[in-house]
């Protein structure tokens, strides 16, 4: 059905319904369900179609969103999945877990001028969930083969869209990653509730179905190192993600029931997968009749806080130095803890876990929010006096992640490195100091979000081919002047 645009004076702005807490709570199936074809297509005829379309501008792919809205509103699904996808390597992937509020639908006019944005990301998902039930999405098909391999370090979102893109372009693409599965993050960090398993799965299998090679539990750095991956490929592209967890520094943070954020999703995420986790059976990964406390306010706190909610926790917490409006975490993801009965918190740090042989509780210490630094963000500060304790036989640190050391691990001391520890490369090209060798994503940009890592792959792919294209034609340009060389000596030995 062909709607008209501008209908933001008419239809109210709609997400996608949401179960109820009570009954997402108990499982880990995402919580949003999608758009009906009638109320995607309504959403997106609130489209103002602006001249200078600032959701575009903001979303870090550039993605065409008021076309694909144009497309979706006039009902050629079809149609705004090719645009949609032209720009984006797992659209329905980014639909659900970008935080719009800070990108896209943060910069819709309609949302500055108070009429609420239009739901892109809802629509987004809906497009390619379409396309997928269709069988719209197929394996890119290169027009022609070439001889040259590229050799991806990682396959989390960085590494699979450019495994994709590359592999669209002729190359032969080998895809490396230490873990048992493809996916990275998007597999082991990020929990079904927010994306389901079975939609990376389908990515991974695209990728295969194009040609990519998947070369599981290989590590770099024990397998092989980064020299002799370069040596064997023509090209190589460092996609690590950033896994370095910061720990709690407080006196009992070395106590059994202490534990790392990642370790303790990555143990969920796999019970889920259907694997057999022994620290989850023997219950040191398992949230269950515990009290759990989180220390943090980034989303991975409010992923391992509602993970243990659904696992069956007593009691579950949240300590954040800062108050809700300064936490760095999407407060689409607060607004669902809170609802699924997550106990924040705010303006506290923790000063010890307390316990004889293993956790019980956190002695913590009340904070105020004093002047802004330099960075602009008010320091938290002590209020003396003000200890307490929370009960706790789970404490979970949630506080960021750094880089590993890559030039030790890789065994590549000339890897350059920033004072971060982010691997530097051309802003542009993607390329390092190394000559053929290229990074992307989060081991580049320090922990980010996925549609970044997307971009980033993107952006790489496009480097590497004009590294290879650029090597190409210099053989080329050697091999003919070889040549008459090599027929004049051909001809002075028929002389003699
Ligand atoms: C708990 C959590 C929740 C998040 N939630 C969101 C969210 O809701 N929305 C969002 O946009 N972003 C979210 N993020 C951030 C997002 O997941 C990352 O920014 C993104 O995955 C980075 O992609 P990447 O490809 O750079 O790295 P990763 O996804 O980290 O993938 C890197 C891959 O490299 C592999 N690898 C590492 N070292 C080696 C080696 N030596 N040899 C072989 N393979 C190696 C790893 O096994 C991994 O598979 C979240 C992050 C976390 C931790
Ligand atoms: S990729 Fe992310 S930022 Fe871009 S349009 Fe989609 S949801 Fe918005």
């Amino acid at each position: 059905m062909a709607r008209k645009m501008l209908q933001f004076t008419r239809l109210e702005k709609e997400m996608p319904a949401k179960r109820a807490a009570e009954d997402r709570k108990g499982d880990f199936q995402e919580i949003y369900g999608g758009f009906t074809e009638d109320g995607a297509g309504d959403q997106a005829s609130r489209c103002e179609q602006c001249g200078i379309p600032f959701c575009q501008i903001h979303c870090p792919l550039q993605n065409n969103i008021p076309d694909w809205l144009m497309l979706t509103a006039s009902g050629r699904l079809e149609e705004a999945y090719a645009v949609s996808s032209a720009t984006n390597n797992m659209p329905e992937i980014c639909g659900r877990i970008c935080p719009q509020d800070r990108l896209c639908e943060g910069s819709c006019v309609l949302e500055q001028s108070r009429h609420g944005s239009v739901s892109i990301g809802g629509v987004e998902k809906h497009i390619t969930d379409t396309a997928w039930e269709n069988g719209w999405v197929k394996p890119v098909k290169p027009v022609t083969e070439r001889s040259e391999t590229v050799g991806i370090i990682g396959g989390g979102p960085g590494g699979m869209a450019a495994a994709e893109q590359l592999r669209g372009m002729g190359f032969q693409v080998t895809l490396y990653d230490r873990y048992d599965r493809i996916g990275g993050l998007l597999v082991y960090g990020i929990p079904g509730f927010k994306l389901e398993k079975d939609v990376v799965a389908r990515r991974v299998k695209l990728l295969a179905d194009a040609g990519v090679t998947l070369k599981t539990d290989f590590e770099v750095g024990r397998d092989a190192t980064l020299a002799e991956l370069r040596a064997k490929h023509d090209a190589v592209l460092i996609a690590t993600g950033v896994y370095k967890a910061r720990g709690l520094t407080v006196p009992g943070a070395g106590l059994p029931g202490v534990h790392r954020a990642l370790d303790y999703l990555t143990a969920s995420n796999k019970v889920d997968l259907g694997d057999t986790v022994p620290e989850y059976e023997d219950g040191t990964l398992n949230a269950k009749g515990k009290n759990v406390v989180v220390v943090g306010g980034g989303d991975t706190a409010m992923d391992c806080l509602r993970t243990a909610i659904r696992q069956g926790a007593t009691s579950v917490k949240c300590l954040y130095r800062r108050n809700q409006a300064n936490m760095p975490g999407s407060q689409r993801e607060v607004a669902n803890a809170m609802e699924e009965g997550v106990d924040f918190v705010w303006l506290s740090a923790p000063e010890a876990v307390l316990g004889d042989d293993k956790a019980t509780a956190v002695r913590a210490v009340r904070m105020r929010l004093g002047v802004a630094d330099a960075t602009g963000r008010q320091v938290p500060q002590v209020i003396e006096g003000s200890e307490f304790t929370e009960p706790a036989d789970l404490v979970i640190a949630a506080l960021g992640f750094e880089p590993e050391d890559l030039p030790t691990l890789f065994g590549e001391p000339k890897l350059p490195i920033t004072r971060w520890g982010t691997v530097q490369v051309d802003p542009v090209t993607k390329m390092s100091d190394m000559d053929g060798v290229f990074a992307a994503g989060d081991i580049v940009r320090g922990a980010s979000l996925v549609v970044w890592a997307v971009r980033d792959g993107r952006d790489a792919a496009e480097g590497i081919l004009r590294y290879l294209d650029a090597k190409a034609s210099q053989s080329e340009t050697s091999a003919q002047t070889a040549e008459p060389a090599s027929k004049l000596a051909a001809e002075l030995a028929q002389v003699s």
